[in-house]
């Protein structure tokens, strides 16, 4: 049986962040991580960015996690929680007590019911090497799904002179995020940049092997590809903290010192579902802002500071040229006021609910992030008129 003070299952952003917090405080205190993953901690955005254009290498995405009292327990699942034992079991059978426990279990990506193997759902340093790899071999690449995932590594192949297919069941790239115009420009953008983007189609099945594929659309019509690769969203890893009797509900619940409902167990990250104090709402949120904050919030937190966690976390993304940041709700279904200063190309879009800000999208525009979190925690009513020019475009 192994003993940890601070014991962290999970070993993404939020479990790298949480080593620090810990560390922050209490520079001895040994901590045990609980991975599943071969790799130690590393930055998951780059994944299906920077790693492609060559702006980062392997070496800048691992996190410089201190090892001084840490270790690390790679490709271990962990399958029980008894929290009354204060002890967590894993898939080996080896078992761990602990003072303080970190559920930072992310979620898992969500599966096709076809293609198996075949299909590389990119999450993890490893999908993207077998994915890099492939990419370094042959030339035809199909793009299942059209949020995050889709929309950034459809662009990051393209741009490594790929001919990519993008195929998703909304109406274009990033449908549920941006508003239809904008919505329609992706389409066309990146189909000038030789992307063949097929909306309104669902993927039905995938065929072939190997890198000689086919994946079979709802009408029958074929996209050729030597790999598949899909990003379909991900389910949150509520399992362990389900089983054990915590309070879940799409996510586990935290409060502001981001216990769970048991007063030595915390949680962090993408399972995390917290107070949101600037949109005042509960939610979950699946960025690497947030992983990293509140992971660094949970580590002082469990070594005893008094956290109140308020953070209303930022998101980014690349398409190509094009890049933005992004705060609160950014939801196709608010309202929009758009404010551009030169359309499609540099503005901020401010999305409405009941004349409230929600959320703020800065479209190719810079340093902002700080004013458009103000904006929503000052909660006013406002037109969509009186925005124009609100948050200046550089
Ligand atoms: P995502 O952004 O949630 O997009 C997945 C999209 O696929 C959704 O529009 C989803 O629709 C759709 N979908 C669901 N089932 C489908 C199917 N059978 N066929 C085709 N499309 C389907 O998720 P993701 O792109 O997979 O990204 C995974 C996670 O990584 C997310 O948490 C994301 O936030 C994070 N991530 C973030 C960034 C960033 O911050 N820049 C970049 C990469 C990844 P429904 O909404 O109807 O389910």
């Amino acid at each position: 049986m192994l003993h940890y003070k601070y014991l962290i299952i999970g070993g993404g952003m939020a479990a790298a962040s949480a080593v620090e917090g810990i560390r922050e405080v209490d520079p001895g205190g040994e901590i045990g991580v609980i991975t599943a993953e071969g790799d130690p901690p590393y930055d998951r955005p780059p994944l299906s960015k920077q790693l492609w254009t060559g702006q980062k290498k392997m070496d800048d995405i691992l996190r410089p996690v201190s090892r001084e009292g840490v270790t690390f327990h790679l490709q271990r699942t962990a399958k029980t929680l008894k929290p009354a034992h204060k002890q967590v079991t894993d898939d080996t059978g080896e078992t761990y007590t602990f003072e303080k426990l970190l559920l930072a279990t992310g979620g898992t990506p969500r599966r096709l019911p076809f293609g198996g193997d075949n299909i590389i759902y990119l999450r993890t340093l490893e999908s993207y090497r077998r994915l890099r790899d492939l990419a370094g071999r042959e030339d035809a690449f199909a793009v299942i799904g059209g949020g995050f995932i889709g929309s950034e590594i459809a662009a990051a192949l393209a741009m490594n002179g790929k001919k990519v297919s993008i195929i998703m069941p909304e109406k274009g790239i990033c449908d549920r995020l941006f508003p239809a115009d904008v919505v329609a420009f992706l389409n066309d953008y990146y189909r000038q940049k030789g992307v063949e983007v097929l909306a309104n189609e669902m993927a039905a099945n995938l065929e072939g092997r190997g890198a000689d594929l086919e994946v079979v659309i709802k009408n029958n019509r074929r996209v050729a590809a030597n790999g598949v690769v899909a990003g379909i969203g991900i389910i949150p890893n509520v399992q362990l903290a389900e089983a054990a009797g915590l309070e879940t509900g799409n996510g586990i619940l935290v409060d502001a010192a981001l216990r769970t409902s048991h007063p030595d167990i915390f949680a962090a990250g993408d399972v995390a579902n917290f107070f949101d104090s600037a949109l005042g709402a509960r939610r979950r949120v699946e960025h690497e802002d947030l992983a990293n904050s509140m992971g660094k919030a949970a580590g002082r937190s469990m070594a005893g500071e008094p956290v109140n966690f308020r953070h209303s976390p930022m998101f980014y993304s690349d398409m190509f040229e094009i890049g933005y940041e992004a705060v609160g709700e950014l939801d196709s279904r608010l309202n929009v006021a758009a404010d551009w200063q030169e359309k499609y190309h540099t503005g901020v879009l401010y999305y409405l609910d009941e004349s409230q800000v929600r959320g703020v999208l800065l479209w190719n525009v810079w340093g902002k992030v700080d004013e458009a979190r103000a904006l929503i925690a000052a909660g006013e009513k406002v037109s969509a008129a009186s925005l124009k020019g609100r948050i200046a475009h550089s």
